[in-house]
């Protein structure tokens, strides 16, 4: 977890020549002040519709779980800073929500969080399964015309059956055109995975290291536990239920007398019925959803934590302004 501070975001427009020179606004710290020569880095965004595999490559580049996935499209809905350092470079990710036409305001954050990646990207990931260009196509026109070169990354190659296959895949998206370079790859097997950071170092402008060696993100051990939660929610819970929920941590602290991390999270869902599913028979289904996200939560802290999880109903906070914002789905 990351103790830089400040989200690595530039504005558009880029200048033309040079570039922004402390996007992160970590500089001040010392850090990559005078980097290598030759040390290339810059801001990667990757983007695509909903399920493609987004959060499985960025935890696939790190090397160790920071985004949350789960087999429900969706899933994501903060863009999601993580540092990828090599001796000669350094490329810092954003993983974003699933690119689609909004259909509330919520949907309309989302599309924001992808557009405020993109813009800010030196290189774009636009990232498919290959099953319908049409699709993707429609959805990345949803953006502006891209002034980053665009890789296209076709993910989940470890599901077609016959190699053949990839090369009329490849040709079709080639004819849309626009796209600087094609890959292959399988985010959850690691196929093709480190040819694409080469690939990528070696196309990033030189410049500093922005975040010191070791720094994984800039997301809060807070936020990403919320995460964690709302994975499980994903998981275990079906139908409209995981839409209608969102979590966030209200205190997290260590307890003096027994040096006990105890993080207390709320969950919130539009209606009181989905509240009693949550709940489940007896609290049968929040302690599972308990368990399960303290797993994960601990494997990420590194030590024993204690969760407390409660249910509460905000209605409607999907489609209300003020709702969003208090539940972290506002632009900083
Ligand atoms: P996102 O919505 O684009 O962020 O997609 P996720 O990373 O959450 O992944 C969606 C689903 O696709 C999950 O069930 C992943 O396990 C699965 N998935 C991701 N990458 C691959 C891959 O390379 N191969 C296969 N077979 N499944 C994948
Ligand atoms: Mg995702």
């Amino acid at each position: 977890m990351g103790a830089a501070r400040g989200r690595g975001r530039r504005k558009a427009p880029r200048p033309a020549a040079g570039r922004a020179i402390d996007p992160a606004g970590i500089l001040a710290k010392g850090e990559g002040a005078s980097p290598p020569p030759g040390h290339r880095s810059g801001f990667v965004a990757i983007v695509g519709r909903p399920n493609v595999g987004k959060s499985t490559l960025l935890n696939r580049l790190l090397g160790q779980k920071l985004a949350i996935v789960t087999p429900k499209p969706g899933t994501t809905r903060r863009k999601l800073l993580g540092v990828c350092t090599r001796p000669g470079g350094q490329a810092v990710f954003f993983d974003t929500p699933g690119l689609e036409r909004p259909d509330s305001r919520l949907g309309r954050f989302l599309l924001e969080e992808v557009k405020a990646a993109w813009a800010g990207a030196d290189v774009v990931l636009f990232m498919t399964e290959g099953r319908d260009e049409g699709a993707d196509l429609r959805a990345l026109s949803l953006l502006e015309a891209s002034r980053a070169p665009v890789f296209l990354l076709i993910n989940k190659v470890d599901r077609l059956r016959r190699k053949e296959a990839l090369l009329p895949l490849i040709g079709r998206y080639a004819r849309a055109g626009g796209f600087e370079k094609v890959f292959p790859i399988s985010a959850l097997r690691g196929k093709g995975v480190e040819e694409l950071l080469q690939a990528l170092l070696a196309r990033l402008p030189e410049g500093p290291r922005y975040f010191p060696e070791g720094v994984l993100t800039d997301a809060s051990e807070g936020s990403l536990a919320a995460e964690f939660v709302r994975e499980q929610v994903y998981r275990q819970l079906h139908r409209e239920i995981p839409y209608a929920a969102a979590v966030r941590v209200v205190e997290m602290r260590r307890d003096p007398e027994t040096d006990f991390l105890r993080i207390e999270a709320e969950i919130y869902v539009e209606r009181k019925s989905q509240r009693g599913i949550v709940v489940g028979q007896g609290g049968a289904r929040i302690k599972a959803l308990g368990q399960a996200a303290r797993r994960e939560i601990e494997r990420r802290l590194g030590e024993p934590v204690f969760l407390g999880l409660e249910v509460r109903v905000k209605p409607n906070w999907r489609q209300r302004e003020a709702a969003l914002r208090e539940l972290g789905y506002a632009a900083e």
